[in-house]
Formats: C-alpha cells, sequence, structure tokens
C-alpha cells in the first residue's frame, strides 16, 4: 500500500514558493553551477546525473524527472539492477492488496470470467494482458481462479505481461512458469504459464506491442500502474503587468497604435531543478532536511505548457483560478487509449493528418496504416489504483521509502515516486479512442470487492483453516487482511483506490452494467 498519506502538501507547498536564496525561483538564480553540480555530495549516481544534465541544458519536466527515477535503464527505482532488491513486502518500501489478501487476485480472476460470460464465452482468442505486475502474485491468483473454470482456461490464446523492469519480470517468471526457461523473442520474451504448458507467457517493455487483432479479446488488469506513469505538472499564473501581450495595429504599413491585452492567466509548467546545495557550517540535521531537487516556477512558458493544458475543457476551466495547480499524465492518457483500442478498435477518422514529405518539389504523403478497426468489441479492462473519483489530481506527487513517506526529490532511484491518476481524464481518453467502448466507474475499492462476493470468499477461507485447526492465527490474519482491503478510514485501502472498468459498448445493450458496478452476473 503506498498512499498512507498525502504527503507532499507541504512539501510542495514549501519547495513551490522561495529558492533559499530567497529570489524568486528562477533557473537564473545562479544558486547552481556546473562546477557546483560536479563538488557537491550527491546521495546518489541518478541525483549527480540529473544535476549535471539540468546545468547543461536547464530545469527538466517532473514527467522527465520521475521517468528517470523510475525507469532509467541503469539507476531507475525498478529498472536498476540491484542484487536481492525487493521493492514490495515488509522488508521494502510498500504494499500492494494483492500482496495483502489473495482474494483480490482471485476476485479479479472471477470479474474476468463473468466478463467473459457477458460476451458470450468466446472458445478461443482471449489474451489475458497485465500492466505492471509488480512480483506477478495478482496474475498468479487469477490464473489459479480462472484455471476452476475449464471453457474459459482453454480460450486463453496467450498471457501478456507489460514490465519495465528486468528484475521483476525475472520474479514474474519463476512465479508463473516455474522451471520453464525464458527466450529472446522480436521485442519481448516468452516463456510457458506453469499452469498450462499450451499458454504461452510473452513480456514486453510497452503495451504498443500486445497484437492488435479482431478475433482476440483482451482482459487488461492495470494495478497500480498508472500512479507510476510520469505527469507534468502546470500552475495558473497571472502575468506581471511587463509580462503582458501587446498588441499593435495592423492598419497602415507601420505600427501606429499598441494597446494592452488585459491580464489573462497563462499556464506555466512547474520544473524540476537542483536546491541549492547545503554549506559546511549547516547542522547535519538540516542537511537532510533539505531535498536536492526542488520544483521551480519558470518565467516563460514550454511547449508542454502551451499544448497540454489545453486539450480539455476540464483543464481550461481552471485557467483563471490563479495559483490553480493541475497534473497531467500524457503517458497515461496514451496508454488507455491503446488499451481502449485494442478492446474496440480505433475511430475511423485519425486524429491528425498523414505526415508528407516533400522529394523534389513534389509533397507526397507516407503510407499510413488504416486505424484499427474491430466490428465486434470484446474484451475488457479493471483499472484499479489511487486518485480522486472526479477533479483533477493537484499537488499529489510522492515519494515513499521504507513504508514511510518522503519527498520525492530525495535520492533519486532509491524512492518510489507516484502521482495521483486522473479517472475522469482516463475515461475521457478512453471513448475518445476508441468508438467501441463504454466506462464504469470509479467506484471505491471497498465497495466493488464486497459486490464482487469478497466478503462470502474470505468466510469461505476462514472456514477452510478453522477445518484444518490451524493455530497459528491464520484466521485473524485473513480476516486482518480483508479488513486492510475494504475499511474506508485513513488505514485502509477501502475509500483512497478506486476501480474502473472499460468494457465494449454494444448497439442494443446500452444500460447494461459490469459485475461490481451495479450489474449482475449474466450468461
Ligand atoms: N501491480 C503490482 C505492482 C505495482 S508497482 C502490484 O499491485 O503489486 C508498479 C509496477 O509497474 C511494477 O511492476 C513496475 O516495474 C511497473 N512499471 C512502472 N513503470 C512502468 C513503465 N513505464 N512501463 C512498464 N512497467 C512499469
Amino acid at each position: 500500500m503506498r498512499p498512507s498519506f498525502r504527503l507532499p502538501v507541504e512539501v510542495c507547498r514549501r519547495i513551490s514558493n522561495k529558492c533559499p536564496c530567497n529570489a524568486p525561483r528562477t533557473f537564473a538564480c545562479g544558486r547552481w553551477s556546473s562546477s557546483s553540480a560536479t563538488a557537491r555530495q550527491w546521495s546518489t549516481p541518478l541525483a549527480k546525473s540529473l544535476a549535471e544534465a539540468i546545468t547543461t541544458t536547464g530545469p527538466i519536466s517532473v514527467a522527465a524527472y520521475m521517468r528517470q527515477c523510475l525507469t532509467s535503464p541503469d539507476s531507475g527505482y525498478y529498472t536498476a539492477h540491484t542484487e536481492g532488491r525487493d521493492q514490495f513486502g515488509q522488508k521494502g518500501d510498500f504494499v500492494t492488496s494483492p500482496e495483502i489478501s489473495q482474494v483480490f487476485g482471485e476476485l479479479i480472476g472471477i470479474w474476468v470470467l463473468a466478463e467473459w460470460m457477458s460476451q458470450g464465452k468466446m472458445s478461443s482468442g482471449v489474451q489475458l494482458v497485465e500492466v505492471g505486475p509488480g512480483r506477478g502474485t495478482l496474475m498468479d491468483d487469477m490464473l489459479r481462479t480462472i484455471r476452476n473454470f475449464k471453457p474459459l482456461a482453454s480460450s486463453i490464446d496467450a498471457i501478456y505481461l507489460v514490465e519495465a523492469s528486468p528484475s521483476l519480470r525475472e520474479a514474474q517468471r519463476k512465479l508463473l512458469c516455474g522451471d520453464a526457461p525464458i527466450q529472446d523473442i522480436e521485442y519481448g520474451y516468452q516463456s510457458t504459464c506453469k499452469y498450462s504448458e499450451c499458454t504461452k507467457i510473452i513480456w514486453y517493455d510497452d503495451i504498443k506491442f500486445v497484437p492488435q487483432a479482431v478475433d482476440k479479446s483482451p482482459f487488461i488488469i492495470a494495478h497500480e500502474f498508472f500512479d507510476a506513469l510520469p505527469i507534468h505538472v502546470f500552475q495558473s499564473v497571472t502575468p506581471s503587468p511587463t509580462e503582458s501581450s501587446v498588441i499593435t495595429s495592423t492598419t497602415g504599413t507601420s505600427p501606429t497604435r499598441s494597446s494592452r491585452l488585459p491580464q489573462t492567466n497563462q499556464w506555466r509548467e512547474l520544473l524540476v531543478a537542483p536546491t541549492r546545495a547545503p554549506d559546511r557550517f549547516s547542522s547535519t540535521s538540516s542537511k537532510e532536511s533539505i531535498p536536492e531537487f526542488q520544483l521551480i516556477l519558470p518565467k516563460s512558458s514550454t511547449p508542454h505548457s502551451l499544448y497540454l493544458p489545453s486539450l480539455s475543457p476540464r483543464y481550461t476551466a481552471l485557467l483563471p483560478t490563479s495559483n490553480a495547480v493541475i497534473e497531467i499524465s500524457p503517458s497515461s492518457l496514451s496508454t488507455i487509449s491503446t488499451i481502449a483500442t485494442l478492446i474496440g478498435g480505433a475511430n475511423p477518422t485519425p486524429k491528425s493528418p498523414p505526415k508528407s514529405r516533400p522529394t523534389s518539389g513534389k509533397t507526397v504523403s507516407s503510407p499510413q496504416p488504416p486505424p484499427f478497426q474491430k466490428p465486434h468489441p470484446s474484451g475488457a479492462a479493471l483499472i484499479i489504483d489511487y486518485g480522486p473519483a472526479s477533479t483533477i489530481p493537484t499537488h499529489s506527487l510522492r515519494g515513499i521509502r521504507a513504508h514511510k513517506p518522503c519527498s520525492p526529490f530525495t535520492s533519486p532511484g532509491l524512492v518510489d515516486i507516484s502521482a495521483d491518476v486522473d479517472f475522469v481524464g482516463l475515461a475521457d481518453a478512453a471513448i475518445s479512442a476508441s468508438p467501441g467502448v463504454e466506462v464504469h466507474g470509479p467506484v471505491e475499492q471497498g465497495t466493488w470487492l464486497r459486490a464482487m462476493g469478497g466478503a462470502e470468499r474470505v468466510d469461505i477461507l476462514v472456514k477452510g483453516v478453522a477445518a484444518g485447526k490451524d493455530g497459528d492465527g491464520a484466521k485473524e490474519r485473513i480476516e486482518g487482511a480483508w479488513r486492510r482491503l475494504v475499511d474506508r478510514g485513513p488505514q485502509g485501502m477501502g475509500r483512497l483506490y478506486k476501480v474502473m472498468a472499460i468494457v465494449p459498448h454494444v448497439e442494443g445493450r446500452e444500460g447494461r452494467r459490469p459485475v461490481g458496478f451495479g450489474g449482475e452476473v449474466v450468461g
């Protein structure tokens, strides 16, 4: 469980105000230089290389910082190869729902079963896909459940795991494939599932590689995946009078008159830059408490600030609110669009015009593959994560290490960094990417787990333990784990986490609700 505290509110407030030198936080405040970046003692090699890069090219977006911290090949939190390192569990940094109780993955398996039934129990072409599978525990619990339903189990064509981390891929292979060898394939790796020699498990590091086909039905699970995808952060700023735009009269050959436009707010992208190095005389405790990086508010627009916040009326509605801060994750929007397209096919009209290149004076359109059409949408996706149900995330960037909240700007590569998921943003992007999908939820995790029959499953597990005269407190553990998943209080995950479904949109079946979102098992 990661976000037990909305920690960085104070951290963010603190870091987005003033630089320790008391000058406005612009890159030009001159508190870092290439020599200081090199001479300073950095907490990690990644901190040093980020600081050196920023010194050379200027402050970077929060998205670039997050991407480096989480998935840079040599030093990323998930991707660096550190012998014996495990991010999960008591000895790691955080615990996730599938690691808390087997019931979690089992109920997701049941949800897939219910969707497969309601879509006519296809006998082949099922793709089970998980993005960000961690240790593989959720997929293992799902597969253990699904193998009890033979027609569904035998309809599975292949299992796809989308994973950026080589060491987690290896953990998943051990758990899901046992002794079966793993081999390189184009863009990924392949092995065989321990539950069925006929089922391949294929790893890619991007969901774009999962094959699209009209006869495939992808059932896609994303648990605590979207919170790890990079965000850009924007603040609505009222330009100072000296920065205001000037319009010049275009009547006549020379400008005759100019007037100032009324002050309208602009989005500025908050960027990441190193903080001032603690000086030799500061006490150890203050050195430790100052994060190595900070957010700064640049004086001018970035390409992202001119483009991303104009993409949705939800964002533009906040522009007049001075100092409003919004977080946008283009990687999440692109991933959810791919997910929606796999289920429902793409919109017939491509969003951008085909690229053209000039050849000897003539302009020739480069051939574009036609958008993937799926006359009969099929499959489904379940997204489980933390974030507000209807508002745009704000001030949500957080760090966690050894189960404690910490600044996301300390010890880059050793701290897990995440941000709230924008569920409405994901839903809008899914619907605009594919005409063949509809979105349900988000609903609170506790509500969803109960609607899926979780309490009844826990009763069965508890009775099984009692029948076996297990005296080591297993009953309390099972019940305690369940309480943690559904509890709506600040220590529980029942309200903080949300569940959202993407299912096929079928003419004539409007109003159908998936199980867990108000619907019944059908089929
Ligand atoms: N779903 C798991 C793990 C959540 S942690 C669970 O609930 O236990 C996030 C997972 O996403 C890890 O497996 C991490 O390696 C993976 N991940 C993070 N960023 C990724 C990216 N950009 N591409 C692919 N995988 C990523």
